[in-house]
């Protein structure tokens, strides 16, 4: 195929033998939403690219090398979203949503967008939902947050897989006089840094902590903690977020070169990480950011967020064998029909069926066919039973029902009582 009729390197096609896969996850995810009282929302793709310089930082990666900015026919700059929190408080201030310091619950899911090497769990249109919380400013929230992520990790079977690592950035204050004390440390260790680090020393210091070079990892092993120069505050709340989490029985681990790529986290930062799915490991990751909304020109309004990869936990859930049977059958019941009068016969019964099971996955076979070629399609599709009608069952008024995997006879069952009995054979989602 010529290779503009192919889709771009690093953006997927989610095809229909993955789909169910999908629907399952973000259906899990979407009802224990639900239940914890989260609202959705749902922001456009597209936004000024000054929104994300503003809310993310000029200083980050995504928003120094990896966004998809283009001019559009009004020559304004525009760019795809890498991430949704500047997109939802854009929206949270554009309809005044947390006007009088109301509280807000908010998801989202959809796609981001960030130029990036490709590579297994890293793409360059993937998937993310996003809870961000606004207003509610105690570590009790912050637990809630985690605490949700854990249920969902126990509806998923894969609490094993992954560990919680937390660390608090303090607020701006502390952090400010936490990066003094780090600047000064590096700067004379400079000669041992990597390149990366000593540009990151000047325009973003904390970055440094995030290195992956063994040795700078080293020269880190004796720099200023971040831990001892917290304010009163941050500590107290951060006391608060582990003795929640130790009442709720989540193990965590304290990692305090925790600081996440983007500027405007303040005091708790959070990853769900793995070591199943090789050098992409976190799989949800988050934390506060009381300063952001300010600092997109809203009235102080604390808020706390985090997000997920769905591709990676879909790898995940894949990778562990953890995919529910069930969900990959998406019919219950195929009717074959053979000859136009059975066919018409077959169409009134089956809305009729319809009417009566609203939740019965019933396909009807289209397109004839020979009874052989018909009955290959009804056990093609994973159904449970096949229905058979053909003259001598329309005479009857009666139709053939089937069990297509074993369990019992063939009958023939009235018309009438059809959706009856169906109701008594298939379990219904
Ligand atoms: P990483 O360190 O892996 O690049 P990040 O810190 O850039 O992650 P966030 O911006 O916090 O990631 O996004 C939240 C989550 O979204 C990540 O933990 C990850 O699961 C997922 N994610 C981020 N970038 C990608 C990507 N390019 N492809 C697939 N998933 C991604
Ligand atoms: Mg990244």
């Amino acid at each position: 195929m010529s290779k503009s009729l192919q889709a771009i390197r690093g953006m997927n096609d989610i095809l229909p033998e993955q789909t169910p896969l999908w629907r399952y996850f973000e259906g899990t995810v979407a009802r224990l939403l639900d239940n914890y009282g989260y609202k959705q929302i749902r922001m456009p793709i597209v936004e000024f690219t000054e929104l994300f310089k503003r809310s993310i930082g000029e200083v980050t990666d995504i928003v120094e090398k990896e966004m998809y900015t283009f001019e559009d026919r009004n020559g304004d700059s525009l760019t795809l979203r890498p991430e949704g929190t500047a997109a939802c408080v854009r929206a949270v201030l554009e309809h005044g949503l947390t006007g009088a310091g109301q509280p807000q619950k908010l998801w989202y899911i959809g796609p981001m967008f960030r130029h990036e090497r490709p590579q297994k769990g890293r793409y360059r249109q993937f998937h993310q939902i996003g809870l961000e919380v606004f207003n509610i400013d105690g570590p009790d929230i912050d637990a809630e947050l985690i605490v949700l992520t854990w249920r969902l990790w126990g509806l998923l079977g894969i609490r094993d897989a992954v560990k919680l690592e937390l660390n608090s950035l303090g607020t701006s204050e502390s952090r400010g006089r936490y990066k003094v004390a780090l600047v000064e440390y590096l700067s004379a260790h400079l000669d041992k840094l990597d390149e990366d680090s000593q540009r990151r020393l000047k325009t973003n210091p904390l970055r440094v902590l995030d290195t992956k070079n063994a040795d700078t990892q080293a020269v880190l092993v004796n720099a200023p903690k971040m831990a001892d120069y917290l304010d009163d505050e941050s500590r107290i709340h951060f006391e608060g977020l582990k003795a929640r989490l130790e009442a709720a029985g989540i193990p965590f681990e304290i990692n305090t070169k925790l600081v996440r790529g983007l500027d405007y986290y303040s005091k708790t930062v959070f990853e769900w990480v793995t070591d199943k799915l090789g050098a992409q490991g976190t799989v949800c990751a988050g934390g506060r950011y009381d300063g952001l909304v300010e600092q997109m020109g809203g009235k102080p309004t604390t808020g706390v967020g985090f997000a997920m990869g769905i591709e990676r936990l879909i790898l995940l859930l894949e990778t562990l064998e953890k995919v529910p049977e069930e969900i990959s059958r998406q019919v219950d019941v195929y009717l074959c029909a053979f000859g136009e009068a059975a066919e018409l016969a077959a169409l009134a019964l089956s809305e009729k069926v319809r009417d009566q099971l609203p939740n019965l996955r019933l396909q009807v076979n289209a397109g004839a066919g020979s009874f052989k070629s018909q009955f290959k399609k009804a056990d093609k599709s994973g159904a449970l039973y096949a229905l058979i009608l053909g003259d001598d069952e329309l005479a009857q008024q009666v139709i053939g029902f089937k069990p297509l995997r074993g369990q019992g006879e063939q009958q023939n069952i009235a018309f009438d009582a059809l959706a009856a009995h169906l109701a008594t054979c298939v379990v219904q989602g």
